[in-house]
């Protein structure tokens, strides 16, 4: 969740899976990524806890940096919001404990596997450089939609997520045409100094006309990421473990990116660790689709402000996606089944209900789910796909029922 988003520091970004979107200012959130990040900033890295091998790499890498590589660094997680979805909000506290904190759900569990055995001291390095952030950025402004995509880390959900989203541009009335379904891939990247090339020189701010610094840390990075195998190369799902919508409608400068959705194979192998690989890829999908709605309709912004505008906005996409998974002519799946799934989905999904970009506790994710699947089965002619905004105005009228479960979080 949430966001190139130069305007987005114009705009309030909140915890939530939009970026870019227009929301009303909120200073949600505004604690944890600046307040990390300028506390991270200023940090002088000691290359000397490092490997032999990974100190060598390290001292190039830092002595090639522009002076103020992490003040971009930070400008670009500030203006891109990208620390700002549930999934990186879990990631970060992995990576990041000290300054990330996450309750433990079963998915953190996952994610914390995912790092045994990694040398701590690259680790650190290699989050205070933002590598966990670069596949981001290279779908976010690289990436494009194409017939050779592939979803999920050996291709397995290429075929389901291809064909949900024709049917979801199908589905909703609204003019889809333009939104691309991007992966999100990690190995690839980092094993490309051209493509990484590009994201590192946005992300530190490094001119074109300095081609040749960027692509030498490039090929730096590669090779430390290489030097663990724990990191599988990039392929370790930390590198991907993020899933959000993006729009520029309504910036006031944007930046040339089309509307988006962006899918990382990481989420969807620990959706599968999980045992919720069945449904959860499909909800996520829907879930940011639903917010491509919002983006369209303009159903972002309201009289709400902080959590309680994120709850909205969140448990709206719930109910957007979960009404098409269900509708007959949607995914047509068994609601019972659907509503199994995204109940644990949503254990899983939440980093700190006290946290002020939080999705809505799980409970009121699942009334919005439950309230969407009985709003689909429930409708006389099962054949009738509800406008956008009829749904949405059945759902604000829903809206405080939905939160009250929890209603004290
Ligand atoms: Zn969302």
């Amino acid at each position: 969740m949430k966001k190139t988003l130069a305007w987005a520091a114009t705009l309030a970004t909140v915890a939530a899976c939009t970026l870019g979107a227009a929301l009303p200012a909120v200073a949600a959130d505004a604690t944890t990524p600046a307040a990390v990040t300028s506390a991270v900033s200023a940090t002088a890295f000691d290359t000397s806890r490092l490997s032999p091998e990974a100190k060598a790499l390290a001292d190039q890498i830092l002595a090639k940096l522009p002076a103020d590589w992490q003040q971009h660094r930070d400008a670009a997680i500030a203006k891109y919001g990208i620390h700002d979805t549930q999934w990186a909000g879990i990631r970060d506290s992995v990576i990041d404990p000290g300054d990330y904190q996450c309750q433990a759900t079963a998915l953190r569990d996952y994610q914390q596997g995912l790092l045994t055995g990694a040398d701590p001291g690259l680790l650190f390095l290699l989050s205070l450089l933002g590598a966990p952030d670069m596949p981001t950025y290279d779908a976010l402004f690289f990436g494009s939609e194409s017939k050779s995509d592939t979803f999920g880390a050996n291709g397995e959900y290429t075929n389901q997520l291809t064909s949900e989203g024709k049917d979801l541009k199908r589905f909703w009335d609204i003019d889809s045409a333009d939104i691309q379904i991007v992966p999100m891939h990690g190995g690839d990247l980092f094993s490309s100094p051209e493509r990484l090339a590009r994201v590192i020189s946005l992300m530190y701010g490094i001119p074109e006309t300095n081609k040749d610094t960027a692509l030498f840390l490039a090929h730096l990075i590669g090779h430390l990421i290489n030097l663990d195998p724990v990191l599988q190369g990039g392929n370790n799902p930390i590198f991907t473990f993020n899933a959000f919508a993006f729009t520029e409608k309504h910036s006031p400068n944007p930046v040339g990116v089309s509307d988006r959705i962006v899918v990382g194979d990481g989420i969807l192998q620990g959706m599968s660790a999980l045992g919720l690989g069945d449904t959860a890829p499909r909800a996520i999908l829907a879930h940011e689709f639903g917010h491509q709605v919002q983006f369209a309709d303009g159903l972002t912004a309201s009289r709400l402000t902080g959590p309680e505008a994120t709850r909205r906005v969140e448990l709206m996409a719930d109910a957007y996606g979960t009404y098409f998974l269900t509708h007959s002519r949607g995914e047509a799946l068994n609601a019972k089944r659907l509503l199994d799934s995204e109940k644990s989905f949503y254990m899983v999904g939440d980093c700190g209900f006290s946290s002020p970009g939080h999705h809505g506790t799980p409970n009121q994710r699942f009334a919005a789910s439950a309230w969407a699947a009985s709003v689909a089965d429930n409708a006389a002619n099962q054949g009738h796909i509800l406008p956008s905004l009829a749904f949405d105005a059945l759902f604000e009228a829903k809206l405080p029922d939905l939160v009250k479960p929890d209603a004290a979080n």
